[in-house]
């Protein structure tokens, strides 16, 4: 067991994490840490300095990881819900007495401000083990007819590296499933901070095993055949390359995948509050959010004063060193994402491109938060995911011009309407093509709702009920039914 001393919010705290490990870090296999192999490095992207070495996970490591998981199942799922409930909780327990130590980390690792990392995702990741926890307790009296599907494969972004992992291991391992998890390979080491985590809760070996590396290690996983069930969240390209390879061979998949979702604003909306959630929609872990809300749909007649207002707003926005607590906007995950982010708007043909009248540190991988205005919804930047700091803007007319635009897109993820009519607000958000629709707010998430697409966005959902029967199925045996008396005459009369 090891301490990781008082916690302070400091960079030298977390890499001392990481000099303690070596700074190279091979699997967390059957509980214990494998020795690290050929690999790659992970970079902070703020300064470009290399933080730790990660292990490529070879065929043999991937194989012992599922060997691993499928000797623990049986187990594990035996244990009863109230028996797993208390290594949840245990584990919730450690997240939240190492919160500091996992949003440092996450912020050095990902790039996203600390505020964010510190106030949202770690708190949101502790949140869903508490749930599930709970979950747990109720699944024989709630959930009798259902049993755990086995061994299952999950592979997470690098967008929340730490949230994304809580929403797939809290609620497999609270039905009785086992995981191999692989994080994204430009963030893993908030995962191995996490195995490190489930070591100390005393879990037993082989539920969570973790292994690092690139999507080739990702279509080993998804190839396994004693793998049961695959969950995956990331680009809906990746998300359909693994469902036709997981096509016919029984394994049960959920995908969240990627989006183009609306923030609707409408000309009796308050203009100062649509605002600050467009900044929240937009610019929060720098768009780099699945359901970011990065397409403005905004009403003809406050269009010019809402523009004016969100431009003012933009350059008063803070880039700049992520573990500053005053920082708005932090680096890009990736020189590669940076690239991808600039080629897109030098793509630009049609729009206006304000480009926040901001300093960007001299090094790191920063983009200024930017707004592109006066697009046609046919444009190729109206219609497909940046996932960086860039939002896009058209106006309508009326409100079923309103709908017909935020439909317009491959994907149904989620949505934002902003109006102060309720009736409006009601009569339109059951007509967006989304799987979540806020109203007047954006980014509201919840341990104990669903969260999941339609269309390209995917299809499961995460978190509540939905949630926890993707990571169940009927169980096997069915139980007898009640003998059926026969019918006398008379009985049971239609009326
Ligand atoms: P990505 O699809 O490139 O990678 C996601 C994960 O899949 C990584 O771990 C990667 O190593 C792995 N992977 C890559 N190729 C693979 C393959 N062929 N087989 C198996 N695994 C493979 O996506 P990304 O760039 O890491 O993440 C950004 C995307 O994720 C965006 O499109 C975003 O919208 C989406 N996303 C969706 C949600 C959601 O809940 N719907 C949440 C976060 C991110």
């Amino acid at each position: 067991t090891m301490e990781y001393g008082p916690a302070r919010e400091s960079a030298a705290e977390a890499l001392s994490w990481l000099v303690d490990q070596g700074d190279r870090f091979g699997h967390f296999i059957d509980g214990t840490f494998t020795a690290p192999g050929p690999g790659f490095d992970s970079r902070n992207p703020a300064t470009g300095e290399v933080l730790a070495t990660l292990t490529q996970a070879s065929d043999e490591e991937v194989n012992a990881a599922v060997s691993a998981a499928r000797r623990a199942q049986g187990k594990w799922e035996h244990l009863g819900g109230p028996g797993r409930a208390r290594y949840l909780y245990a584990i919730a327990r450690l997240l939240q007495k190492h919160a500091r130590l996992f949003a440092v980390l996450e912020t050095l690792d990902n790039g996203k401000p600390i505020r964010e990392s510190r106030d949202i995702d770690v708190p949101l990741a502790q949140r869903h083990f508490y749930y599930h926890a709970g979950m747990a307790q109720l699944m024989e009296t709630e959930l009798p007819d259902a049993q755990a599907i086995g061994v299952c494969g999950q592979i997470i972004p690098w967008n929340f590296p730490l949230l994304m992992l809580a929403w797939k291991v809290a609620p497999a391992l609270a039905m009785g499933n086992t995981v191999v998890l692989k994080p994204a390979e430009y963030t893993s080491l908030t995962a191995l901070l996490f195995a490190d985590i489930c070591r100390q809760a005393g879990l037993p070996k082989g539920v969570v095993n973790i292994v690092t590396g690139d999507g080739a290690v990702g279509e080993r996983i998804v190839a396994h055949p004693d793998i049961d069930k695959i969950a995956f969240t990331g680009s809906t390209e990746v998300g359909r390359k693994i469902r036709a390879a997981t096509a016919g061979t029984g394994k049960a998949l959920t995908l969240e995948l990627g989006g183009k979702s609306p923030y609707i604003v409408f000309d009796d909306a308050d203009i100062d509050s649509a605002v600050e959630g467009l900044v929240d929609a937009i610019w929060f872990n720098a768009g780099q959010v699945c359901c970011a809300g990065s397409r403005l749909l905004v009403h003809e007649p406050v269009a010019e004063r809402f523009h004016d207002k969100l431009r003012a707003r933009m350059d008063k926005l803070r880039i700049g060193d992520p573990l500053d607590k005053c920082i708005d906007v932090g680096a890009v995950v990736d020189p590669v994402q940076h690239a991808a982010i600039s080629a897109m708007v030098a793509s630009n043909t049609e729009g206006a491109v304000h480009h926040a009248d901001v300093a960007l540190p001299d090094r790191g991988c920063f983009y200024p938060p930017t707004l592109i205005t006066g697009l046609s919804p046919s444009d190729r930047l109206m219609q497909e995911e940046i996932f960086g700091p860039v939002l896009v803007s058209t106006t309508f007319r009326t409100p079923a011009e309103a709908v017909q635009l935020a439909n317009n897109t491959r994907y149904g993820l989620a949505a934002s309407v902003w109006t102060e009519n309720v009736n409006l607000a009601l009569d339109t958000a059951p007509k967006l093509a989304a799987g979540v629709v806020w109203v007047n707010a954006t980014n509201l998430f919840d341990a104990a709702a669903g969260f999941g697409g339609v269309r390209e966005s995917g299809f499961g959902r995460e978190g509540g009920w939905e949630g926890l029967s993707a990571y169940t199925r009927p169980k096997a045996r069915p139980k007898a039914l009640a003998p059926v008396a026969p019918m006398a005459a008379g009985d049971g009369a239609p009326v």
